[in-house]
């Protein structure tokens, strides 16, 4: 790896940071130090109905406050569009992504006719629909394919992720075709993802085990588009009370800055990271040779 390392931090600007989201920043700026990279953040605020005014701000501060110094300056998914809708077009052209009419209520329609009820998790996986044409109705989202003949004979999407091993995954089976641009104009989080980690050459995606499910599909887009695969990592999470994921969605308290140490202790310890430091910087540096200890 070495010089050529390039990581980042993609949140998304819902909220302040909170216990969970610093062991994902925190573990991306290690792997980032430990390899004699770069470190950059990225704010992911293309679902902007979720997004909270000012709390990309807040992150930054927060980052601050903890020692974690982007080494460029931070860019913002809301600016990049024309380069989405670049990577649509050429998804379009090569017969990957096609225009899709269907609501929700038509896709559970059609799922029920094929005697096909919801999978786990309440994800829908759509039936394809549109694939043969709009028959007349007017677009509303634009799909990626998942295969293009018979589901059943596509091969899985096998991947090595540097902490969970080997991953697989029958994507048009467990996911279908996906969303790449929403119905109200939106683009989603996966064109999103794939095309800027493309355009700031970042060689390691550090982040939280919770989207390590959505790589299968990132993996898909970078070989239709013919994109670089970062290696990837995902880290554990922070569980809340509840046994479920520390998010801000299940009301995760903002991280406390009166004591950044502490927090970053907190979030070291969660990834098996310990150090002994009188202050933060010097956590930082000792948390940097502890992981690449772990690494080693
Ligand atoms: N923006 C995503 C989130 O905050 C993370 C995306 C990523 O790291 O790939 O959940």
């Amino acid at each position: 790896m070495g010089a050529g390392y390039i990581g980042r931090f993609a949140p998304s600007p819902t909220g302040p940071l909170h216990a969970g989201s610093l062991v994902a920043a925190l573990a991306s700026w290690l792997d980032a130090r430990a390899h004699g990279g770069r470190w950059l953040v990225r704010i992911e605020d293309v679902d902007t109905p979720r997004c909270v005014p000012g709390a990309d701000r807040l992150i930054l501060d927060q980052l601050a406050a903890c020692g974690l110094q982007p080494d460029e300056p931070p860019i913002w998914q809301s600016a990049r569009g024309e380069a989405y809708e670049l990577a649509l077009d050429r998804l379009v052209a090569s017969g990957w992504a096609y225009p899709c009419a269907c609501t929700r209520s038509d896709i559970e329609r059609a799922l029920a006719s094929q005697g096909r009820t919801k999978p786990r998790g309440g994800e829908l996986v759509y039936p394809g629909t549109c694939r043969r044409g709009l028959d007349g109705r007017a677009a509303r989202a634009m799909r990626m394919r998942t295969s293009f003949g018979d589901c059943a004979t596509e091969p899985e999407i096998t991947r090595r992720d540097r902490r969970l091993g080997t991953q697989r995954q029958h994507l048009c089976e467990a996911v279908g075709d996906f969303v790449l641009k929403r119905a109200d104009g939106l683009w989603a989080y996966q064109i999103a993802v794939v095309v800027d980690d493309a355009a700031q050459g970042i060689t390691d995606v550090v982040r939280g085990e919770d989207l390590a499910d959505n790589t299968p599909r990132q993996i898909l887009l970078q070989r239709a588009l013919g994109l670089p695969t970062p290696r990837y990592l995902h880290t554990p999470l922070v569980l809340g009370a509840n046994g479920e994921k520390l998010s801000k969605q299940n009301g995760a308290a903002a991280l406390d800055l009166s004591d950044p140490l502490a927090a970053l202790r907190k979030a070291g310890a969660v990834l098996g990271v310990h150090a002994d430091a009188p202050d933060r910087d010097t956590w930082l540096r000792r948390a940097t040779e502890a992981w690449r200890r772990l690494l080693a």
